[in-house]
């Protein structure tokens, strides 16, 4: 079986890699000649909407999934005219506008922050009547690791944060003063088959994950089965098929929907050594309706991203437990490179060397 990836970022490169003892091949279509899945398979260079290249991609494939959200929907749809493309291009295009997935979700009736289109300056000030400050402002679409988003604290503010963004596809939203941010990712197989991995306890630095802990540390089954009917809902709606995964505020008891990726996810890189199956195997099990692995946990997982900063390997393979993932990236200031998973069998195990992953993680001069 040959499989086409859209995007060859480093998810790209994590799922050949899960893919290649399932006797899978891989190709991966990105606008840059750099990137880096190229080094687990055939790379073809060029724009996502030019339908020459797309044409030349899809031929001798079996299916076509994406690692990317950004990839454009009429990419995926022209593809999906050709031969079977997972997840479904209905959830990109949901998944690609802040606006429309809140909707969708609150329509499934989950709760989600409050929310206000704004196209003008009129309608923000009504949403900042309607929300109350502060407020965020955030662009519909194209935003990623908190770019594209400005905090409104008075009526002074929003012009400029207005003006900032562009002055029109934006959504504003109250600010939600959570408990702490949590994610579950769901499976779906072309079967109908699901499952769901523990939640994970994401910790964010200027809007770009550093930290994930799973299974979530003091969690509630009642916690994690509403999270899963969530997941579920998004999933069945959407005729979902492969690995989604929902980014979510917790307030109490409660959960409110943030936003979801419709693939792999950063948050559950931790599945590779700390999940009996990892997201990227499973996802592609999903893909060619194969039975799902199981999703438990093997004890307890840190991962820290590694941001823009080469660690010396050397120290973090000495630290038992660890596992180091290095993309084969260019080092740049603020640019995922790779990442460190820490397990162990216990909680206490873990957290006991939580501060010393943390410091191996980070460049020397932001310890
Ligand atoms: P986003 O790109 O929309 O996921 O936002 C990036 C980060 O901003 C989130 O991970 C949160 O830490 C924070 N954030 C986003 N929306 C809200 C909100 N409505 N209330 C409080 N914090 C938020």
């Amino acid at each position: 079986m040959r499989i086409g990836i859209l995007g060859g970022g480093q998810l790209g490169r994590m799922l050949a890699l899960a893919g290649y003892p399932l006797g899978l091949s891989f190709r991966f279509l990105d606008p840059s000649p750099e990137a880096c899945a190229r080094q687990v398979g055939e790379l073809l260079v060029g724009d996502f909407l030019d339908e020459t290249l797309l044409q030349r991609f899809a031929e001798g494939l079996d299916l076509v999934t994406y690692e990317f959200e950004n990839v454009p929907v009429e990419a995926a749809r022209f593809l999906a005219k050709r031969l079977p493309v997972f997840p479904p291009p209905k959830a990109l295009e949901v998944a690609q506008d802040r606006l429309a997935e809140k909707a969708f979700m609150g329509g499934l009736g989950v709760p989600t922050p409050p929310f206000h289109p704004v196209d003008s300056l009129e309608e923000l000030e009504e949403g900042l009547r309607a929300l109350g400050f502060p407020a965020l402002l955030k662009t519909r679409r194209g935003g990623y690791d908190g770019k594209g988003q400005v905090r409104i604290g008075s009526w002074e503010e929003a012009p400029k944060a207005f003006q900032a963004l562009g002055g029109r596809g934006l959504v504003l939203e109250g600010h939600i003063p959570f408990d702490r941010e949590l994610s579950i990712l769901g499976v779906r197989s072309r079967t109908g088959e699901v499952a769901f991995y523990p939640l994970v306890e994401n910790r964010h630095q200027e809007g770009i994950l550093r930290l994930s802990l799973a299974p979530a540390p003091g969690t509630s089954q009642a916690l994690q089965e509403k999270a899963e009917t969530y997941a579920k809902k998004a999933m069945e709606a959407l005729g979902y098929v492969g690995v989604l995964a929902l980014e979510l505020f917790q307030v109490e008891g409660e959960l409110l929907f943030n936003e979801m990726a419709p693939r792999v996810h950063n948050s559950g890189h931790w599945t590779i050594e700390g999940a009996e199956t990892g997201q990227f195997e499973n996802h592609l099990r999903a893909l060619l309706g194969l039975p799902l692995g199981s999703t438990a946990p093997r004890g307890h997982s840190a991962m820290a991203n590694l941001i823009g900063h080469r660690p010396d390997f050397a120290q973090v393979l000495a630290l038992p437990g660890a596992h180091l993932h290095w993309y084969g990236k260019a080092v740049r200031p603020g640019r995922k490179v790779g990442h460190i998973t820490l397990r162990r069998d216990t909680w206490e195990g873990l957290a006991q060397d939580l501060p010393h992953l943390l410091t191996l993680a980070q460049a020397p001069e932001r310890v």
